[in-house]
């Protein structure tokens, strides 16, 4: 279960990551190809004004060649009056001699009726003359407004062109007649049909009248209305051209002349950038077409950069979740073991708490013994003296009796030190208590509680007591310490024929050096460095809880004090010390 989810929800992650990397790529190739295209229209749009300005040149070196031609003499003459056939044939000469020099398509005079009375090709069988041209509009705009301009298919020859007028006036002003000019572009299309691009020239009704590659002449860019289509069929503009529409949609506007257009062209359809430039003096509008070049490389190193951008922040952002989690778990996991150490402790204290309470009941149980032992005893003892001082003084032998009290106070006295010092015992010692004592008064104390064993184990003792010996403690705990090393003691000796017991006291520069040894064997060498630890013991099961050592050890060192084992000649020497309370030699 588990593990398929997981599987799940990872190939879900790696295909988002994929997706989002595709989807970073994808758009930053679409971003940086249509920057490459704004900055390819930007190009073409410099380059279309270049174009422009060709055009420009070109009709404008013509545009005063009517207007001087309508001042010549000869033709104002001629049109004066009736031009009889001499006078035509040099009209026709001359006309065909200034449109050699002047490089222009074809000169041509017309009447002010429109009739072509003289013509540079006169020659050709072509010829203007003799034809009325009065329906052109260039003609009427002459007459009426003295210039007149008209790009047309030329109804003679058939050959398109722009016709450039000037009206021919009388000395009265009045209308003679109009001088025209006719350009015709196939050099300027020669010239503009070298490039890769395509450039057109569409007129105000956005029909194309100049091209630089075959087919797109005489295409629509815009649907014609009706009464456009009566003027051109009037004015007999572009002939009998078809004018078929072209079909194009813009994909993408770069601004309001740049767009990136499919068009249905005469090769094909294809996808071009299309740039606009309106030419005002004309009414017309010239158009650049250049296939969108976008180099590949370039389209590939950006969208491969965004994707590599893309993985870097997802493995960055993976890396620094990675180490949130790591670090919440490290936390968590801190704080798990911190609640454990916490419980062990809680436990550890309430099993101690437990053995300590153990102890204290072994510790009751020793002493119950050793005070019944002790005061046994003397309670027998005393018994028989009471029956022996009844029969005293039942014969009347009162000094005898007198005598036979002395023991009996001794005993009695003996027994009440031992409550006295079960007393001091069974108070309460809060931890850490410091007074002033002395210390060979505990070792008397010890020495006291365990005389019954002392005794009956016939344990030879030797003390060397420095006296008094003032330390800072607390009495009843470094009694119990005392009792401790002396029970060892006592225990390691246990079946020894002949038992030794050494007690000294003495002074060891600032220290009270209290040292127990004994002639037990001592202890063994592996345990020497174990004997201090809580539960070590060697004694068989129900004897020793091995805590004597350690409670001792502790009792000590709570004191300022040291305690340490060693093995000594005959067996283990225990040392105790203790700083010298200095306020006991002021
Ligand atoms: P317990 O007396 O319950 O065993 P202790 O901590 O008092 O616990 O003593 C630990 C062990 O140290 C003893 O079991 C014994 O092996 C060793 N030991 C202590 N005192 C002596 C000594 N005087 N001679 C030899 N071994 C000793």
């Amino acid at each position: 279960m588990l593990p398929t989810s997981r599987t799940l929800r990872l190939s879900l992650y790696t295909l988002l990551i994929v997706a989002g990397a595709a989807l970073a790529a994808t758009l930053a190739i679409r971003h940086a190809e249509r920057q490459a295209q704004e900055e390819d229209a930007a190009r073409a749009n410099q380059q279309l004004a270049l174009y422009a300005n060709s055009l420009h040149t070109l009709i404008d070196r013509y545009r005063a060649l009517p207007a001087v031609l309508a001042l010549d003499p000869q033709l104002r003459s001629a049109l004066a009056g009736s031009v009889d056939a001499d006078e035509q044939a040099g009209l026709n000469l001359k006309l065909e001699k200034i449109n050699g020099a002047a490089q222009s398509s074809t000169l041509e005079l017309l009447d002010h009726t429109g009739l072509a009375v003289a013509a540079s090709n006169w020659r050709l069988p072509s010829s203007y003359v003799g034809h009325n041209y009065g329906f052109r509009p260039y003609f009427s705009q002459t007459r009426t407004q003295g210039t007149g301009r008209f790009y047309a298919v030329g109804v003679t020859s058939g050959i398109p062109g722009y016709f450039l007028s000037s009206a021919v006036l009388g000395d009265h002003d009045e209308f003679l007649g109009a001088m025209v000019v006719k350009l015709e572009f196939p050099e300027l299309e020669r010239e503009w049909g070298q490039g890769n691009d395509t450039l057109l020239v569409s007129d105000a009704r956005g029909i194309i009248f100049i091209a630089n590659q075959p087919g797109w002449r005489y295409r629509a860019l815009r649907p014609l209305s009706a009464s456009d289509m009566a003027e051109i069929h009037s004015t007999r503009q572009y002939d009998k051209q078809a004018l078929l529409p072209l079909t194009y949609l813009s994909l993408r506007s770069f601004d309001e002349n740049s767009d990136l257009t499919r068009v249905e062209g005469p090769q094909g359809t294809a996808d071009y950038l299309w740039e606009s430039l309106p030419l005002t003096t004309e009414g017309w509008t010239l158009h650049l077409l250049r296939h969108p070049q976008v180099a590949f490389e370039d389209l590939r190193n950006a969208g491969l950069a965004a994707a590599g951008v893309w993985l870097a922040l997802v493995f960055l952002l993976l890396f620094l979740n990675q180490r949130w989690r790591l670090a919440k778990m490290r936390q968590r996991s801190r704080a798990e073991l911190e609640q454990l150490v916490e419980e062990r402790t809680r436990d550890l204290r309430t099993a101690q708490d437990g053995l300590v309470q153990s102890a204290k009941l072994a510790a009751l149980g020793q002493m119950s013994a050793a005070l019944a032992h002790e005061i046994n005893q003397p309670l027998t003892a005393q018994r028989m003296q009471l029956a022996t001082l009844r029969l005293l003084l039942d014969h009347g032998r009162v000094d005898d009796a007198y005598k036979a009290l002395k023991p009996v106070d001794e005993m009695l006295t003996r027994m009440a030190s031992l409550t006295g010092h079960l007393k001091t015992f069974a108070r309460k010692s809060p931890s850490g208590l410091r007074e002033r004592l002395d210390l060979a008064t505990v070792v008397d104390q010890s020495l006291q509680l365990l005389d019954a064993r002392l005794r009956d184990e016939q344990v030879s003792l030797v003390l060397h007591l420095a006296r008094p010996a003032w330390v800072r403690g607390d009495a009843i705990r470094l009694e119990q310490v005392l009792i401790n090393l002396l029970r060892n003691a006592l225990d390691a000796m246990h079946g020894k024929p002949c038992k030794r017991l050494e007690i000294r006291l003495e002074a060891d520069e600032q220290l009270w050096r209290l040292s127990v040894s004994d002639n037990g064997g001592g202890i063994a060498e592996e345990h020497l460095g174990q004997v201090f630890d809580p539960f070590f013991t060697t004694k068989p099961v129900g004897d020793g809880l091995g805590l004597g050592l350690a409670v001792s050890f502790a009792i000590v060192h709570e004191s300022g004090g040291r305690l340490s084992a060693e093995n000594g000649d005959s067996g283990a020497v225990f040392s105790l010390t203790l700083p010298i309370d200095l306020e006991a030699h002021i």
